[in-house]
């Protein structure tokens, strides 16, 4: 069977097949314990569900408006508002089958072909895929452990090019956990501004940050250049409704409306009970997010921790979301381990735990490791690493 070019420029998901693999093992009898996990690992929390159920209860189970309810829209507005100071008003939001949707329908509302997208690496592996897709050339700007994957406005002003149509910000970051100040943020984008370029600002972790690390948005600069700027978030990861499907961005009405028209003519609006539970989380009580971020903070500790005992590996310290992404090149030359896949194979056999190599995220070098998993499953498996480190 012949499939359409255009599926030739992508790949299946990393973190999918490490998956499998590490099911494959289990099914042999292997104990396999996985931090390759992209999702809290928290049950959404109780209010959310009872606002779900109460609208089964209540017979909303029709189509909805494409771009989402307005209570919902209204919602996303309350949460800029709560969180942020500025409430965006329903025009410029469109709500989406999560943020990965969102994103996917800028790309495609957005890019020509051959426009250039410039991703600071290491990044999250969907970005270029869906750049592609899109028919836009992703460009990667590398930005290594060493400089701690902090991209400076220096550094970004030299990657702009007059081709240059897009730049990919994403703090904190999925794999690195890494954020920055306001005004480091501010100024990256103001980069962009300058020369004319778009920005897409991914604050799907935006809430889950470690002090003295502070929250942080692009929504003001969107405020100021609603032509250029677009920001996209989603429940997600805040409020552990990862099954749930429900992102939403906020932009130039214009862009909202294309969205809005290409949305209608693919998947239509998100599950109708799904966004009556998205209300809830977005204007109830934000306590929830408080308590897990506590606790991820807690086993980041734990676990940068134990890696920082191990000799040649560069870890720096995430300020957000619930990845560390470590240079673990170190390793590489011994027991015939090459790169960030032989590692991860290594430790998935030798261990017993499953983890994400580096090269899909853009950095060869790196291994991303999830602690969203309970405190003793992540000691347990950071101590049978050690056991095994290459020597
Ligand atoms: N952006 C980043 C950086 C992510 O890590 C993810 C999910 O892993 C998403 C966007 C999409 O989240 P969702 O589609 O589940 O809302």
């Amino acid at each position: 069977m012949n499939i359409a070019d255009r599926l030739s420029c992508i790949r299946p998901s990393a973190t999918l097949a490490v998956n499998a693999k590490a099911l494959e093992l289990k099914e042999q009898g292997r104990q396999i314990v996985s931090l390759a996990i992209g999702e809290p690992d928290f049950p959404t929390p109780v209010h959310i569900c009872a606002a779900a159920k109460k609208a089964i209860d209540e017979g909303f189970t029709r189509y909805t408006a494409v771009p989402g309810i307005p209570e919902l829209r209204r919602a996303v507005g309350t949460y800029y508002k709560r969180c942020y100071d500025l409430e965006p008003p329903v025009e410029s939001i469109l709500v989406s089958n999560g943020g990965k949707h969102s994103l996917f329908n800028y790309f495609q509302a957005l890019l020509n072909p051959g426009d250039e997208v410039i991703i600071p690496a290491p990044y999250w592996l969907s970005y270029p895929d869906m750049v592609m897709l899109a028919g836009g050339v992703p460009i990667s700007l590398p930005v290594s452990a060493k400089e701690g994957f902090r991209l400076t406005p220096e550094k970004l002003a030299q990657a702009l090019t007059p081709k240059t149509r897009l730049f990919i910000l994403n703090a904190p970051s999925n794999p690195t956990g890494v954020s920055y100040s306001q005004e480091e943020l501010d100024a990256l984008v103001d980069c962009c501004i300058k020369k004319g370029v778009y920005v897409a600002s991914d604050e799907i972790y935006d809430r889950i940050v470690y002090a003295p690390a502070r929250a942080i948005s692009a929504i003001r600069l969107w405020q100021s250049c609603p032509e250029l700027v677009t920001v996209f978030n989603g429940c997600a990861k805040s409020f552990s409704m990862t099954g749930w499907r429900v992102g939403y961005c906020v932009g130039h009405p214009h862009l909202i409306k294309a969205m809005d028209t290409l949305q209608g003519q693919s998947t239509s609006n998100v599950c109708s009970i799904a966004q009556k539970a998205a209300v809830a989380a977005l204007e109830g009580s934000y306590d929830c997010i408080a308590e897990m971020t506590a606790a991820f903070q807690r086993r980041r500790d734990l676990a940068l921790n134990i890696l920082s005992s191990w000799k040649g590996v560069i870890c720096p310290k995430p300020e957000g979301a619930f990845y560390l992404f470590a240079d673990m090149s170190c390793y590489f030359g011994k027991n015939a381990i090459a790169n960030s896949s032989d590692l991860c194979t290594y430790f998935l056999e030798k261990a017993g735990v499953a983890l994400v190599p580096g090269a899909p995220f853009g950095d060869d070098a790196c291994v991303r490791f999830s602690y969203a998993v309970a405190d003793e499953v992540l000691e347990q498996a950071l101590k049978s690493m050690e056991g095994v480190l290459p020597e």
